[in-house]
């Protein structure tokens, strides 16, 4: 399988994408930690999921956004498993709302969570990974980082700010046959919807409407691109944003 032998570490793994990809990774042959922050149930779920069908995973509660709860993660996946191949930067969080309404604690709350966590949890992923000379980071940002989005000035910021993130990155890490890259996902079905207010909520509605694959995007369609990017296959593949989104941001 193509990832046997790897170490896998998906930050926010308990639902969502981060479950998706985690299952992918699995399947695929490689060691997870499965990242969470609240939700021991579902972590665990992941976890009995993975292990069921003969994989192997283990659940790790950390706030990613806190530099000290990160490195406990990234090192307690070194020790662990003796090694880390793959680092996923997924979790995040929305706290929607106009600018004139936002409060500040909302906006440093998404930066903190989205943005802050993959310079935390690299900056001690690729330690390790420079003196294996071998990695594979790739975070998950979002079309509203490339496209804007009304509602959203906090998470389109951290989105935008993983991109640049990725491409600086991949270029201080690329001689260390690391790679470094981003996947912008598009609208996907998934609990974050859940929390956004009624009147952005109709705004992303007519949106959906101009997806022109005609379709909500599954966490399974952003999985399998990080799967590519994550695999040999990918090798020659560094601080590209792969925008997986129904064609909703093309132009
Ligand atoms: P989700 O279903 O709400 O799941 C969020 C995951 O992140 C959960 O596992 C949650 O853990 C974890 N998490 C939240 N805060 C965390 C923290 N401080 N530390 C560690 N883990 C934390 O969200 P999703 O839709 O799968 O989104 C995953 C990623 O994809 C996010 O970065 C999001 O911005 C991005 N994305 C999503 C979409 C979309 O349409 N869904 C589109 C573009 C990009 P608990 O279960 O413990 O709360």
């Amino acid at each position: 399988m193509k990832f046997d032998g790897k170490i896998a570490v998906v930050t926010g793994a308990s639902r969502g994408i981060g479950r998706a990809i985690a299952i992918e990774l699995a399947k695929g042959g490689a060691q997870v930690v499965v990242n969470y922050h609240t939700n021991d149930e579902a972590a665990d779920e992941v976890v009995q999921t993975i292990n069921a069908s003969g994989g192997q995973a283990v659940a790790f509660q950390a706030d990613v956004g806190e530099f000290d709860q990160a490195e406990k993660l990234i090192k307690f996946a070194i020790q662990q498993f003796d090694d880390l191949h793959i680092l996923v930067n997924n979790a995040g969080i929305t706290r929607d709302g106009l600018i004139m309404t936002m409060r500040e604690q909302d906006w440093d709350h998404v930066i903190q969570t989205n943005l802050k966590s993959a310079f935390n949890c690299s900056k001690i992923a690729v330690r390790h990974m420079m003196r294996h000379r071998y990695g594979r980071i790739i975070n998950i940002t979002s079309v509203s980082g490339q496209m804007g989005n009304a509602g959203q000035t906090n998470y389109s910021a951290s989105k935008a700010g993983q991109i640049g993130f990725t491409k600086a990155l991949a270029r201080e890490v690329a001689r260390r046959n690391i790679t470094v890259n981003a996947i912008a996902a598009g609208f996907i079905e998934t609990d974050i919807w859940a929390s956004v207010p009624d009147a952005i909520q109709e705004h992303l509605d007519t949106m959906q409407e101009l997806i022109p694959l005609n379709r909500v995007g599954q966490p399974e369609d952003i999985a399998k691109a990080v799967a590519f990017l994550a695999s040999d296959d990918a090798a020659y593949i560094t601080g590209h944003v792969l925008t997986v989104d129904g064609g909703l941001g093309m132009y």
